[in-house]
């Protein structure tokens, strides 16, 4: 049987699963058939679905195997949303780490950029003290050491 004609099925507008196993025992009344005829005219799902009902030996296991078919198919509606949802979380997260990263790479380099111009700055402040040694210079003159 057609899955989508089964799952469609029961489904406003249409006639249940029953009404058309009554059509094929020939169960309705002259205007219910007429009714059903009209509707499988300009209905692919319910003609489908009809033909595979006829198809089927034992007609009070159809409401049975449609049931099947309808659980099977929410289940395998259901499985595909949560796999797409569990894609989309996986695209998230891997957006997170990658930010994340981006994150701390900036950081590293603003840290070590900070550091390498402090060390500098500090090396041009300890320089002229390290190379004029004023202290020193006026102690060698003669006479200096007494004032
Ligand atoms: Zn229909």
């Amino acid at each position: 049987m057609n899955k989508e004609a089964a799952f469609i099925f029961e489904q406003s507008g249409c006639p249940s699963s029953r009404q058309l196993i009554d059509y094929l025992e020939g169960k309705l009344s002259p205007e219910q058939v007429h009714q059903v005829e009209a509707h499988l005219a300009g209905c692919v799902f319910c003609s489908e679905a009809l033909d595979g009902f006829q198809q089927v030996e034992h007609k009070e296991q159809i409401p049975v195997i449609v049931k099947q078919i309808q659980g099977q198919l929410r289940r395998e509606l259901e499985g595909h949303r949560s796999r797409r949802r569990r894609k989309k979380r996986y695209v998230w997260l891997s957006a997170l780490i990658f930010i994340i990263l981006i994150i701390i790479l900036v950081a590293y380099f603003a840290l070590y950029f900070v550091m390498k111009r402090e060390r500098s700055d500090a090396a041009r402040r300890q320089a002229p003290s390290a190379w004029v040694i004023p202290g020193d210079g006026a102690r060698l003159r003669p006479g200096a050491g007494k004032a």
